[in-house]
């Protein structure tokens, strides 16, 4: 994954969270706006269902009085015979088994009598003299209504005081009125109920102007006020609104503030006079308990959705900071804070696939190694911040660059012309050497570069344009190395072949053994005695896909440092092994043939059971192998060797040792040597040639006769000429092995030239 990709994913997550929390919120509000609802709806019909049942209450109060008076008045059908003064007693008889608190009746002409509860009658009334509230009832009674009065003073009794009126028949027309009044106290009594919403409200009655007619004890408004009006508690509008209520006669909820609380009232009418019953909810203010329920569940909601917002928005930054901190730690150099190189070659390919004119340069230190262990960590540090800098301030738009590691600088720079780059990298130089002075440092700092064309490149199969082009650089720095002042040095297809092949070598190795690219080649051994090819050497090449032929010089170096020849030798053993299989297979006389040895291969745990197992698996007599091993073996620890030459030879192997004579050998290791043949290195024939002819000649006489005393048989390599081969033969050698006789051919070609039928 890349820098981008993770920035993308990271801005993904953003838009996550950011919609996540506003969801959260969202929800939150919602179910909390929908439990006020919940809320204030269950209280707003609790109100106006209890104001309901107050209502029907007084109405049926109302009815009930209307109802008894009515009943009287039937009974006072007949008044006509009674005296006034028996009448009136009946009257007030009459009163004292019902609720009024004053009677009367009236006749046509405007007078009447009165009683009052358990006080006096009252013969000679005029209806004139009554209250107008009163009058106009009895004018309705006359009509033939029943009906109630509006409140109004009673000054005898100092009451507030409402009056009833029914007309009284005699033969189906009004003969009389039959009136009675009543304190608004009966309606005290109803309203006043300590029960009302659960305790948390009250309800009181007043007329149509607001004016108070029955106030609550329990009222939260205090002080002498006669109208709900007045004090300022209503807000305008909200006394606006009641009033057009009130003038259509239609219920309503408002609301007003009081002592710095909020009420919700109800306001609902009687149906009689213009009659409001006014219901005022003080749960809000009160520790309502359902109130609180919900005031702490919608504060528990909003806590637990803070406290899922602040985790989400905690765990969101902390993934941040750390993706931020990988993209550092995966992109960057620690040291210096530049790109590393796996961020360089990643921006170096986006560049390269848009435009190749570009050069790629690697830029290292002289001496750093040096500089690290006299100066100390530190000021290597140092050093390498202050090449960044100079870097940063030299390089020009679009170009950067990479510090891959150590004192190893990776930089892109536009354009290809040499001599524009050259300038431009010396200047670079220059100014790093200056740091030195800058630290009062008795030491120049010197650098070199390698640079290489991206033009240049060629696409390689599995690498990135980016990695073929440092690579380049990489072979030119090496030649730049060499120099001691501040060198550049140029990739040149031509000087650099030899590290191409060797990064082909290492690059493609694998896959080679896969496709069988590495193959078997013959050289024939002639046996000087008898004169014919007595035995042969197995040689491998490397046949890579497109026919080029690699020769082992340019590739067996490097797998013995990489550890690969291990698997190449094994490979080729069972190449030899096969060989001789098909041979035998074919009716041939199988020759013998020697197989070079590597020294990692033969110090292989499984080296011997290998053996075995090729041995076991093509069938083949062991005499038939002989490997060959380099002397270089013996250097290390001879007793250790004869063991293991002990053990291979005991299964019937034949061993020989290679080279004999180009290194440190010493007839000392030659004497304790188990072996059954010895290979005289070529150098031998080759300084004949060269002169001191009798100095080498006295020497090899001395090997191949030690070696015959040791029973040990003698292979002379490079025999090249008929001269190199009279000596051999002269000093009694037992085979010849060289170009004079043949070159190493492949498998086949020897097989059809030398392995006779
Ligand atoms: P070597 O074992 O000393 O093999 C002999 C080399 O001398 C061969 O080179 C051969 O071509 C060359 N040669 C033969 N006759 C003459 C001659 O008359 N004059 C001259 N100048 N050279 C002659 P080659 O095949 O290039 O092999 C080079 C080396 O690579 C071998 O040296 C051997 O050390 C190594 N090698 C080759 N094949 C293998 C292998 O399968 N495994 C291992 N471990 N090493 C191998
Ligand atoms: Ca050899
Ligand atoms: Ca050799």
């Amino acid at each position: 994954m890349n820098e981008k990709e993770l920035q993308g994913r990271l801005k993904r997550i953003t838009v996550l969270v950011i919609i996540t929390v506003a969801v959260l919120l969202i929800a939150a509000s919602m179910i909390s706006a929908s439990l006020k609802q919940v809320l204030s709806d269950t209280t707003e019909e609790q109100m106006k269902s209890e104001t309901d049942e107050y209502k029907i209450n007084i109405l049926r109060k109302l009815d009930a009085d209307l109802q008894t008076l009515q009943t009287l008045a039937s009974f006072f059908k007949f008044s006509d015979t009674m005296s006034t003064g028996e009448f009136a007693e009946g009257v007030y008889e009459a009163n004292k088994h019902n609720g009024f608190s004053r009677m009367g009746y009236f006749r046509k002409d405007g007078t009447g009598i009165r009683v009052t509860k358990s006080q006096d009658i009252n013969l000679n009334v005029k209806v004139s003299e009554l209250d107008e509230s009163f009058q106009e009832i009895i004018e309705k009674a006359w009509e033939g209504e029943s009906s109630v009065s509006r409140i109004y003073y009673d000054e005898n009794l100092d009451r507030q005081t409402f009056a009833y009126a029914v007309p009284v028949y005699q033969n189906e027309a009004v003969i009389g009125v039959l009136g009675a009044t009543n304190s608004i106290e009966v309606f005290e009594e109803i309203l006043d109920d300590s029960t009302t919403l659960y305790g948390k409200g009250y309800v009181q009655l007043i007329g149509n102007e607001g004016n108070y007619l029955v106030r609550s004890e329990r009222s939260v408004v205090q002080g002498t006020r006669d109208t709900i009006y007045q004090g300022g508690y209503l807000s305008k509008e909200e006394e606006q609104k009641i009033r057009s209520y009130m003038e259509e006669g239609s219920s309503a909820f408002s609301h007003f503030t009081y002592g710095g609380k909020d009420y919700r009232i109800y306001l609902e009418p009687v149906g009689v006079n213009g009659w409001y019953l006014f219901c005022t909810d003080t749960t809000r203010s009160a520790n309502g308990s359902v109130y609180m329920i919900v005031l702490v569940t919608r504060i528990i909601l909003y806590a637990v959705i803070a406290l899922a917002a602040f985790l989400l928005i905690y765990g969101y930054c902390l993934f941040k900071q750390n993706t931020r901190r990988l993209i550092k730690i995966a992109y960057h150099d620690p040291c210096t804070d530049a790109y590393n190189r796996v961020r360089f070659i990643q921006e170096t390919n986006a560049v390269l696939e848009e435009d190749r004119s570009y050069t790629g340069i690697e830029m290292n230190i002289r001496q750093f190694k040096f500089i690290n262990e006299i100066f100390g960590r530190t000021q290597a540090n140092r050093l390498l911040v202050h090449v960044k800098d100079v870097l940063e301030e030299n390089l020009q738009e679009g170009e950067f660059f990479g510090r891959d590691s150590a004192d190893r600088f990776l930089i892109l720079m536009r354009g290809t012309d040499r001599e524009t780059i050259y300038q431009r990298l010396i200047r670079i130089m220059d100014a790093v050497g200056d740091f030195a002075k800058l630290k009062h440092l008795n030491y120049k700092i010197r650098l070199y570069c390698g640079a290489a064309f991206a033009d240049a490149v060629e696409e390689v199969a599995e690498l990135s344009p980016a990695d073929t082009l440092f690579t380049h650089t990489s072979f030119a720095i090496n030649t730049a190395r060499e120099g001691h002042q501040n060198t550049v040095w140029f990739y040149n297809t031509d000087i650099h072949k030899d590290e191409i092949l060797q990064n082909y070598v290492e690059t493609h190795m694998e896959q080679a053994l896969q496709n069988k690219e590495f193959k078997l080649y013959l050289q024939p051994k002639k046996d000087l005695r008898t004169g014919r090819i007595g035995s042969a050497e197995a040689l491998v090449r490397w046949q890579t896909g497109d026919g080029t032929m690699i020769f082992p010089n340019k590739f067996i170096p490097l797998f013995e440092q990489n550890g690969f020849c291990v698997r190449l030798d094994l490979y080729m053993l069972e190449q030899v092994f096969r060989q001789i299989r098909e041979w035998i297979d074919e009716g041939r006389e199988p020759i013998p043939i020697s197989v070079n040895q590597s020294k990692l291969l033969f110090y292989e745990e499984d080296y011997m059971n290998n053996l075995d197992r090729m041995v076991e698996k093509y069938d083949i007599p062991p005499r038939l192998i002989t490997l060959e091993i380099l002397e270089g073996l013996a250097l290390e620890n001879v007793d250790e060797l004869n063991r293991k030459l002990a053990k291979i030879r005991a299964k019937g192997f034949r061993v020989s040792m290679d080279d004999f004579g180009s290194g440190y050998s010493s007839f000392n290791t030659l004497g304790k040597l188990q072996i059954d043949e010895l290979k005289l290195d070529k150098a031998f024939l080759q300084e004949l040639t060269r002169g001191s002819k009798e100095r080498q000649e006295i020497i090899m006489e001395q090997i191949v006769d030690m070696a015959k005393r040791l029973h040990i048989s003698t292979v002379v390599e490079g025999v090249e000429t008929p001269e190199n081969e009279e000596l051999i033969y002269a000093l009694g050698c037992d085979y010849g092995q060289g170009y004079l006789y043949s070159r190493p051919v492949s498998a086949r070609e020897f097989s059809d030239k030398y392995m006779e039928e």
